[in-house]
């Protein structure tokens, strides 16, 4: 598939080139071929949409409209997702290069984010605070204004979705900044909204690189939110910006999740996880399964067993359905490549995999397996970002929980036992925003989530998500006896 026209931005309602003239290139990742081509929002365009979502603010567009009203709006813009959901799949494949059934996966929680938010939108209620005969106190949960959304390339529909949702249904407005590496699914979203109806400016999505687009709109003056969906190192520089004007941000960052593997777990539910966990979309998913900590009685069987499901593992492009498709970009490549060999450098023992797949065309990079990965060493405590697991033994449970506590990060965590107590005791002390028991990925829209520590703060998805869009304001009212 090629896309011959030049994809615009979406702005006030309309499809706007670039002042600029400047051009984008779509690859697609499992044959490094450029398949589209999107304008560059240059500082023009960082301004027009900055402009007309602030009009839609101070007009009161969303925040005068009912409630219910501002959910309808949701529930149609999933419904013209759905409605083009086979073909939205196929762009969120080929720009991703992720498995054409995960794409279709994400288009369907796209569409259950804004359908969930949808359902929301009239159930933010304040409160009334008893203070007596002669005064009336009441607290109303108001929107912040322009909130800019900043999305990475690795889920960029249903990202998109998720903060988008909770911004309209409460009653922001907002400009969303597509990762250069995978703008079309964000596109797809713009086209939704335009077919839903809602209010020019509401929403704008635009696409540029994260040093001028990004930097320009999130230092914009009258944007009042920031919501952050990417690594650490990009969260702390937004975090620098907006601290220059005190911007609220939401703080969605990476992880180096570990998962606690007891003696008496259920194995194939084990390898099973480790397969997705660990695997899907070649690891680029922030809460992945990246390190195994295991009883040292059942390691070395466990090891084994890994090996031989990771070496079955079909590699290939994403509308094939592989299970271990292409890395995003050859940089991305070369630095999960580069990580495996400091794991060598540092002392852990390659089980499979290590290198990338160079004799194929595209990003491929073979799924890996390190043992014996030290507490100290990078693969250990550094996000990698690709298909690589670390496999670390321990001996009894504190020791099992400290290793998992022992890095920077804390998305998600996991134990596998087949006790109930263990499990209760062990998730109780995994410090980690989601939690997961018997299995990876349990969490749903529905689930709060987003990190500890440096994963960041403020949460998406599930109702506590909504307290990240409002901020709460309080009314006092003096009466008089009659
Ligand atoms: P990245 O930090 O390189 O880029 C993320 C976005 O930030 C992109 O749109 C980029 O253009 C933009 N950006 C870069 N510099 C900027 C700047 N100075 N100002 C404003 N915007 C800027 O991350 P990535 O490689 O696109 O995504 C992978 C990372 O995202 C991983 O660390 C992953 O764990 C994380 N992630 C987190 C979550 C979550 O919900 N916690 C979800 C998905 C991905």
């Amino acid at each position: 598939m090629t896309i011959s026209e030049v994809l615009k931005n979406f702005i006030d309602g309309e499809w706007r080139d670039s002042s600029t003239g400047r051009r984008i290139e779509v690859d697609d990742p499992s044959n490094g071929e450029t398949f589209a081509v999107v304008a560059e929002a240059g500082p023009e365009e960082v301004e027009l949409a900055v402009a007309s979502a602030n009009r839609v603010f101070r007009d009161r567009v969303l925040i005068d409209m009912h409630p219910y009203d501002r959910g309808r709006m949701l529930f149609r813009v999933a419904d013209a997702l759905a409605t083009c959901g086979d073909e939205i799949a196929t762009v969120n494949c080929m720009e991703t290069g992720k498995a054409l059934e995960f794409a279709r996966g994400e288009v369907q929680t796209a569409i259950r984010y804004l359908r969930y938010y949808g359902g929301l939108a009239d159930k933010l209620e304040g409160r009334s605070i008893p203070r007596g005969a002669n005064l009336v106190d009441y607290t109303v949960r108001s929107p912040f204004g322009v909130s800019a959304q900043i999305v990475p390339w690795n889920g960029p529909l249903e990202l998109t979705a998720r903060s988008l949702a909770c911004a309209i249904a409460t009653g922001n407005s907002l400009v969303v900044k597509s990762s250069e590496l995978a703008p079309l699914s964000g596109i797809e979203i713009a086209r939704a909204c335009e077919t839903a109806g809602l209010p020019a400016g509401a929403v704008n999505v635009i696409t540029g690189y994260g040093r001028t687009t990004g930097q320009a709109l999130i230092q914009h003056p009258d944007v009042r939110h920031i919501v952050f969906t990417g690594s650490l190192a990009t969260g702390r520089s937004v975090l620098k910006t907006a601290s220059k004007r005190i911007v609220p941000c939401i703080m969605e960052l990476g992880g180096k999740s570990a998962a606690v593997v007891f003696a008496d777990a259920d194995l194939d539910a084990v390898v099973d996880a480790v397969r997705i966990g660990s695997f899907v979309n070649a690891g680029q998913n922030c809460n992945g399964l990246t390190r195994l900590l295991v009883e040292r009685s059942i390691a070395d069987p466990l090891v084994e067993r890994l090996k031989a499901c990771v070496e079955g593992l079909a590699v290939g492009p994403g509308r094939e359905n592989c299970d271990i498709t292409p890395l995003i970009s050859e940089r991305q490549r070369q630095g999960v490549e580069r990580a495996c060999q400091t794991a060598r450098s540092q002392g852990a023992r390659l089980v499979t995999g290590g290198t990338a797949l160079s004799e194929r065309r595209g990003y491929f990079m073979a799924a890996t397996v390190f043992a014996d990965v030290a507490r100290d060493s990078s693969l250990f405590q550094n996000e990698t970002f690709g298909p690589v697991l670390a496999v670390t033994t321990f001996d009894d449970p504190v020791e099992a929980v400290n290793l998992a506590n022992a890095t920077d990060h804390g998305l998600a965590a996991g134990v596998f036992t087949r006790d109930l107590d263990r499990a209760l005791w062990t998730a109780d002390r995994l410090w980690a925003g989601q939690v997961y028991v018997n299995g990876w990925f349990v969490g749903g829209v529905e689930t709060p989530f987003g990190g500890v520590k440096q994963s960041g703060y403020g949460r998406e998805k599930g109702q506590e998500a909504l307290d990240g869009y409002v901020q709460t304001r309080n009314i006092g009212i003096r009466i008089s006896q009659p």
